[in-house]
C-alpha cells in the first residue's frame, strides 16, 4: 500500500445500501467506518488516511470531541469533561506540535507541569483533527451486523451502510450493545473479558458565578468529601475573566449514589461543598452534565483489539488509559495494526 492511495476501488469498493437524509451513495463509499468522533476515533481516522485509507467517521452528537467537550453558558465557556491532557508518550509529540503551532493548545497558566489545554476549550483539539475528515455528525449507529464482505450499519434515520471495516471507538457496553442488535456474536472469552469492562459515572456541575471566584489559577485535585475536582474556566484562560465560570466534578462514589438526581437536588449538595473555592461570589447558574461513562475502571491489557478474521476493531481510553493521552495511543495503535493488515492484503493480491 502506497502512501495517499484511495482504497475506493476495485476488492476496496463499498456501498450504500439504503441511504437518506442526504447521504448520496459517493458519500458512502468509504472502506473503514470508525464509530465515534472522540480522541481515540479522530486519531485513528487521521492515522489511517494517512495510510491512504478510506475512512468515514460516524458521530451521534452534533458536535466532535467526545469526552473532551466544552459548552458555552450564556457568555461563560466551560470545559465539562476533560480538564487537561498530557503529552508523555513521545508518538504524540508531533500531534502537541501541530497543535500549539496552530493555536488550539496551550499550557495551563500558572505553576503546573504537563498539563496542555484546548484553545478556546478542549474541543478545539478534536475539532482540529476533523479538518479534512468525512465526519458525519448526528449518525447514530444503533445495530452493527456482520455481512459476508465486511459489515452493515444501522443508521438512526439514515438507514444502512455498507462498509469493509469496522472501528468502534464508543464505551466499551455500548459497542456490545450494538453488536448484539445487530447479532454478532464474539468468541466467548473474549466477549466475556469485553463485558467485564466497567466505567466510573461523573456527574460535572457548570457555575457561573457573579464575580471572581477563589479558586487557584491551576484548580484544585480534592481528596476528600463529595467533589474530587474544582476548576476555573476564566483563570484557566477561556472564559470571559472576572466572571466565575467554575466546573466541579464529583467523586465516582458521589456520582453513582446521586446520577438519577435532578440538577437543582446535585446543586444544592455540590455547591456548598465547594463553598470555599467559590468565595464570596453569588451563584447565577448551574448546569449539570452527566457522563454515565467517564472514565475506564480498568485498563485492557492491549492498546486496542483488532480481529482480522471479522474486521472488527476497537479502541478508546479502555484500551489506552484513562485519559485523552491513552485514548489517542489507542486510536493510533489501531489504525497501524488495521492498515498493517490492509497492506498485507494487498501486497498478496
Ligand atoms: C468529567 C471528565 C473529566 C476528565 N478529565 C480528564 C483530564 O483532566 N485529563 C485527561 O487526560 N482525561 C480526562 N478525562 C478522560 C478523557 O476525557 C477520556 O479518556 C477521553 O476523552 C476518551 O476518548 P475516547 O475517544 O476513548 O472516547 P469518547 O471521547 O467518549 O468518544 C467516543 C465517541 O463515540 C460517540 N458514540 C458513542 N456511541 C455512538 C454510536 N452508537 N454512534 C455514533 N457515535 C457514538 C460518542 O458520542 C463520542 O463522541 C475526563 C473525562 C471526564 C468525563
Amino acid at each position: 500500500m502506497r502512501r495517499g492511495t484511495n482504497f475506493d476501488t476495485g476488492n476496496w469498493k463499498t456501498r450504500c445500501v439504503m441511504c437518506s437524509g442526504g447521504d448520496g451513495a459517493g458519500d458512502m463509499n468509504k472502506t473503514i467506518a470508525i464509530i465515534g468522533a472522540g480522541m481515540a476515533g479522530l486519531m485513528a481516522a487521521r492515522a489511517l488516511r494517512e495510510r491512504g485509507a478510506s475512512v468515514v467517521v460516524l458521530e451521534k452528537s452534533r458536535g466532535v470531541g467526545g469526552r473532551m467537550a466544552t459548552k458555552r453558558v450564556g457568555t461563560a465557556v466551560f470545559d465539562q469533561g476533560a480538564q487537561f491532557f498530557t503529552v508523555r508518550d513521545a508518538a504524540m509529540e508531533s500531534w502537541l506540535a501541530d497543535w500549539e503551532r496552530s493555536g488550539v493548545a496551550a499550557k495551563w497558566p500558572g505553576e503546573v507541569n504537563e498539563r496542555w489545554t484546548g484553545r478556546p476549550g478542549m474541543t478545539a483539539v478534536a475539532k482540529r483533527l476533523s479538518d479534512g475528515l468525512d465526519i458525519k455528525r448526528e449518525h447514530k449507529v444503533t445495530a452493527a451486523m456482520r455481512v459476508a464482505d465486511g459489515w452493515e450499519l444501522m443508521i438512526e434515520g439514515h438507514g444502512l451502510m455498507r462498509v469493509e471495516r469496522l472501528v468502534s471507538t464508543a464505551p466499551v457496553p455500548q459497542t456490545l450493545a450494538l453488536l448484539v442488535a445487530g447479532g454478532v456474536a464474539l468468541k466467548e472469552t473474549l466477549a466475556a473479558e469485553l463485558g467485564r469492562v466497567s466505567y466510573h459515572p461523573c456527574l460535572a456541575l457548570l457555575v457561573v458565578l457573579d464575580g471572581a471566584s477563589a479558586v487557584p489559577v491551576e484548580g484544585v485535585a480534592i481528596k476528600q468529601g463529595p467533589l474530587r475536582w474544582v476548576a476555573d474556566n476564566a483563570k484557566k484562560g477561556i472564559s470571559p475573566e472576572g466572571q466565575g465560570a467554575v466546573t466541579l466534578l464529583a467523586t465516582p462514589a458521589f456520582s453513582a449514589e446521586h446520577y438519577g438526581k435532578t440538577e437543582s437536588e446535585v446543586a444544592e449538595l455540590l455547591v456548598p461543598a465547594a463553598r470555599e473555592w467559590l468565595g464570596s461570589a453569588g451563584v447565577v447558574s448551574v448546569a449539570l452534565h452527566r457522563w454515565r461513562y467517564s472514565e475506564p475502571v480498568t485498563t485492557w491489557a492491549e492498546r486496542c483489539v483488532w480481529l482480522p478474521e471479522i474486521s472488527l476493531g476497537l479502541a478508546g481510553d479502555a484500551f489506552g488509559g484513562p485519559r485523552v493521552e491513552g485514548a489517542a495511543l489507542s486510536g493510533l495503535a489501531l489504525a497501524a495494526r488495521i492498515a498493517d493488515t490492509l497492506e498485507h492484503e494487498e501486497s498478496a493480491d
